[in-house]
């Protein structure tokens, strides 16, 4: 596996740390990778930031915080979606309901706010499950560029590859097959069932290690979220950062699923999530930020 000079979005490579990477993953130390799905792997909720926004909106404003400036009011949902991206929808919107209470706005109630959130989602995701049902859309458009051919790649090295996600267990799995994917993870899907608010990616990372006699730089950790870069690098894994296009819908069902760096390029463009998750990414540690897997020369 080989890394190329650059990558974009260029101006936030440190030479070093890329060139730090290139030589460690050629002496291949790695034994396990570790994929975040929504966002890493699968596009099928692609969105969902904007989603739980405007959901945050709404119940701000129901908790009778000002409305005066909305813009500025978007900018900070937006911040506290993006900076717990990898939690369980739940515990983030146990953040989101203390910073309304500091900011002296009435209680509300987390799993609530989760449930109209979920709901939401839901009908966004499940409009996507029966394009691809229907055949209008197939699984290639809906998974990260080259991330497939990633997967096997690492199989084919002997990596044992394993799925952490903070998306509800039964979804991921679904989603997980109805993309192909789920073979990719004989040893190991992680996610939390029903509402479980102990679910923490450090614990699964932990897990991993114990159970699987892994060290932490055996570990190479693939992510969008700032949690599981994090943790990642706190055992002293290798962490590469995925700074995934958000735009919520891909350009139509004819698109020719033989196009999806074009795809990625004309998305990323729309979308300040990207430059959003690239900058949050490399605060928490990550090695190495990519846009997509096609950067990557998998010989
Ligand atoms: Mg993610």
């Amino acid at each position: 596996m080989t890394f190329p000079p650059t990558s974009s979005p260029s101006s936030f490579h440190p030479p070093e740390r890329l060139e730090q990477l290139r030589q460690a993953l050629r002496r291949g130390k790695y034994q396990a990778a570790l994929f975040d799905f929504d966002g890493t792997l699968s596009r099928l909720r692609a969105g969902w930031p904007q989603v739980m926004v405007q959901v945050l909106e709404e119940y701000w404003q129901a908790a009778g915080l000002p409305k005066d400036e909305p813009e500025q009011t978007r900018q900070q949902l937006l911040h506290l979606v993006l900076s717990t991206n990898g939690m369980p929808p739940l515990r983030q919107m146990h953040v989101f309901v203390q910073m309304v209470q500091e900011r002296g706005g009435s209680e509300l109630d987390p799993s609530e706010c989760a449930a109209t959130y979920q709901y939401r989602l839901r009908q966004l995701v499940q409009r996507r499950y029966d394009s691809l049902r229907r055949g209008e859309t197939a699984p290639p458009q809906w998974i990260v560029p080259g991330a497939r051919e990633m997967l096997a790649a690492l199989q084919r090295r002997g990596l044992r590859l394993f799925l952490a996600s903070g998306t509800e267990y039964d979804q991921v799995r679904a989603e997980a097959d109805l993309l192909g994917l789920r073979p990719f993870f004989p040893h190991g899907i992680f996610a939390p069932q029903g509402e479980d608010l102990s679910f923490a990616k450090g614990q699964i990372i932990d897990h991993l290690l114990r159970n699987h006699d892994l060290r932490g730089e055996e570990l190479i950790g693939f992510g969008d979220g700032v949690v599981e870069t994090r943790e990642v690098k706190r055992v002293g894994g290798t962490a590469i950062g995925l700074a995934t296009s958000e735009v919520s819908e891909i350009a139509t069902p004819t698109l020719p699923s033989s196009t999806p760096a074009t795809m990625t390029a004309l998305a990323a463009s729309d979308d300040p999530t990207v430059s959003d998750k690239c900058q949050r990414l490399l605060a928490a540690g990550a090695d190495l930020i990519l846009s997509d897997y096609l950067a990557l020369s998998l010989d």
